[in-house]
């Protein structure tokens, strides 16, 4: 349990990097080693001259005074340095920040290993505040709570609190349990805003903090399903750049690659599974010679780069100076979700596995919905699969970014036809209804287990009878619920204005009642 004092309220997304821009122009304090420099260079900002302290160290009168304290910032993970910016740390490691002007990646001072140099943000929070707390997820929704919960080596009582997707000052409490009659499962318990700033579950109990509703209920379960036990390990939060110095160009040296075995092949080249500086895993999309333009395949690297969400597979950078062409990619280690389901692993995903599959892909796409970005090519074969079922969209190599709602290509492009709306095959018209028409399809390909749609119909049969009004049947071969298969259908509007959206997707799907569980749990006053 983590050592709270002060976590009652919710800091914003930017408040734990909100430093005030005097702070930041503070000079390096001199005790700390700067990573950019050798030790016994450091810098002292405002040309100040280096005195003869020990280890070259700045002259103690050249040094002004910090007048306001800088934030600091607990590990929540262990962080190894990858080149020569980084600063490695444990979790549970605290330290001062430096500079947050960018972005991702925060200048800062380990304050026991006195290192100076950038940290991935989303690996640490602010000291005391509730993101700092173990048992606290930001940016979870309720479906990937229970899938974290239900992990085999969470006993029952495993707990996690989230912000409530309901109420903007609330949060919910997730807790892993077990009965006999259905095993384990997660029961989810809202955690009210009192007017006055303090919390509660039943009003008969109610706390000034946050973290002392949770420390309380770790003692007397007070009603829930079970005490509270334990909380939920935090899966590691994604890297965007392979390290700091990644983090504004995105040219990789070559030779900081080793391409180790080969992943598949697709449209334009090999893909091979490596690693970057003998380290960090990393998939490698190679350009075969004379197959696509350079600029054309560095355009799907550019939307790559530009998009960043969770269920979207991160682009690390190019090597884009010789042949062939490499697009780095984050590794997903189980690939492609159309293999991954006609194989062992796939065989042997349950109903609720699915749709947590599904829910995770309308999520990215309702990202590239609000994006105004059509991936044009949404299909099981361009989805890809991690540990835990974790799935992300990838193969942006169709993708286009629409001024309008809608994008027409040139004549003569090729689609794939089975995937692709009719208004997209006749007219060209794709826009983010045309990429939920291939949702549809892409959960037909789910839950008949990668079946191919449309079986044994030639593509060219297949506009033709859509066209005129025919939709793929509701599978006999398996199980597909009435209110999944009526979904497919509403994908499949004809009228592309009738589709749902991405974001109601993302909503079903998450809410999908696999159980008929309710949804939340009252404790009784
Ligand atoms: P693509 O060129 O994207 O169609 O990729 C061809 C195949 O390579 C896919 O079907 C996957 O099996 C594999 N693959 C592509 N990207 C990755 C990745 N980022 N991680 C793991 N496997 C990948």
């Amino acid at each position: 349990m983590g050592n709270c004092c002060c976590c009652g309220g919710r800091s914003s997304p930017q408040a734990k990097h909100d430093i005030k821009p005097d702070i930041i122009r503070n000079p390096p304090d001199s005790q700390f080693i700067d990573n950019h420099f050798p030790k016994d260079q450091t810098p002292l900002s405002g040309g100040g001259v280096v005195g003869g302290g020990v280890g070259g160290r700045p002259d103690e009168r050249y040094r002004p005074t910090p007048t306001k304290s800088r934030p600091i910032m607990v590990a929540m993970y262990n962080y190894e340095a990858r080149d020569s910016q980084d600063v490695s740390f444990k979790k549970g490691d605290r330290m001062e920040v430096v500079d947050d002007s960018e972005g991702d990646w925060l200048k800062v001072v380990h304050l026991v290993t006195k290192e100076r140099g950038y940290i991935p943000g989303n690996y640490v929070a602010a000291e005391q505040s509730v993101e700092s707390e173990d048992w606290f997820f930001e940016n979870i929704s309720r479906k990937e709570a229970e899938k974290l919960l239900l992990s085999e080596d969470n006993p029952r009582g495993t707990f996690l609190v989230r912000p409530s997707e309901h109420n903007p000052n609330g949060y919910s409490l997730s807790v892993k349990d077990w009965e006999e009659y259905r095993g384990y499962h997660v029961k989810h318990y809202k955690i009210k805003p009192l007017d006055n700033g303090g919390f509660y579950i039943s009003t008969n109990k109610t706390f000034d903090k946050l973290c002392d509703l949770v420390n309380a209920y770790t003692k007397n379960a007070y009603g829930l399903c079970h005490v509270l036990a334990k909380p939920c390990k935090k899966p590691q939060p994604p890297m965007w750049d392979l390290g700091p110095t990644y983090r504004d160009k995105w040219e990789i040296n070559r030779d900081e690659l080793i391409l180790i075995r080969r992943l598949g092949r697709g449209n334009f080249g090999e893909v091979y599974y490596g690693k970057w500086k003998n380290n960090i895993e990393v998939a490698v999309k190679t350009l075969r010679e004379g197959t696509m333009s350079t600029a054309a395949f560095l355009e799907e690297a550019a939307i790559m780069k530009k998009f960043r969400h969770k269920k979207l597979v991160a682009l690390y950078g190019v090597c884009s100076e010789q042949e062939p062409i490499y697009i780095v990619q984050e590794y997903m280690s189980k690939g492609s979700l159309l293999d991954f389901l006609r194989k062992d692993d796939g065989k042997h995903l349950v109903f609720e596995d699915l749709i947590y599959i599904a829910f995770q892909v309308a999520s990215g796409m309702e990202y590239l919905e609000s994006k105004q970005l059509i991936h044009r090519d949404l299909a099981a074969r361009n989805v890809l699969i991690g540990e835990n079922n974790i799935a992300k969209i990838c193969d942006f190599g169709l993708a286009r970014v629409i001024e309008d709602n809608e994008y027409c290509p040139k004549q003569g492009s090729r689609f794939p036809v089975k995937w692709t709306a009719p208004e997209a095959i006749i007219y060209g018209k794709f826009s983010i209804k045309s990429d939920v028409w291939s949702y549809g399809i892409l959960l037909m390909e789910l839950f008949t287990y990668g079946q191919v749609p449309y079986p044994a119909m030639p593509g060219r049969e297949v506009v033709d009878l859509v066209e005129k009004g025919y939709r793929m049947p509701k599978p006999t071969t398996h199980q597909v619920p009435d209110e999944i298969y009526q979904i497919m259908l509403n994908c499949w509007d004809a009228n592309p204005e009738k589709r749902p959206t991405f974001e109601f997707l993302t909503h079903y799907f998450e809410g999908f009642n696999v159980t008929s569980e309710v949804p939340y749990r009252e404790v009784p006053d």
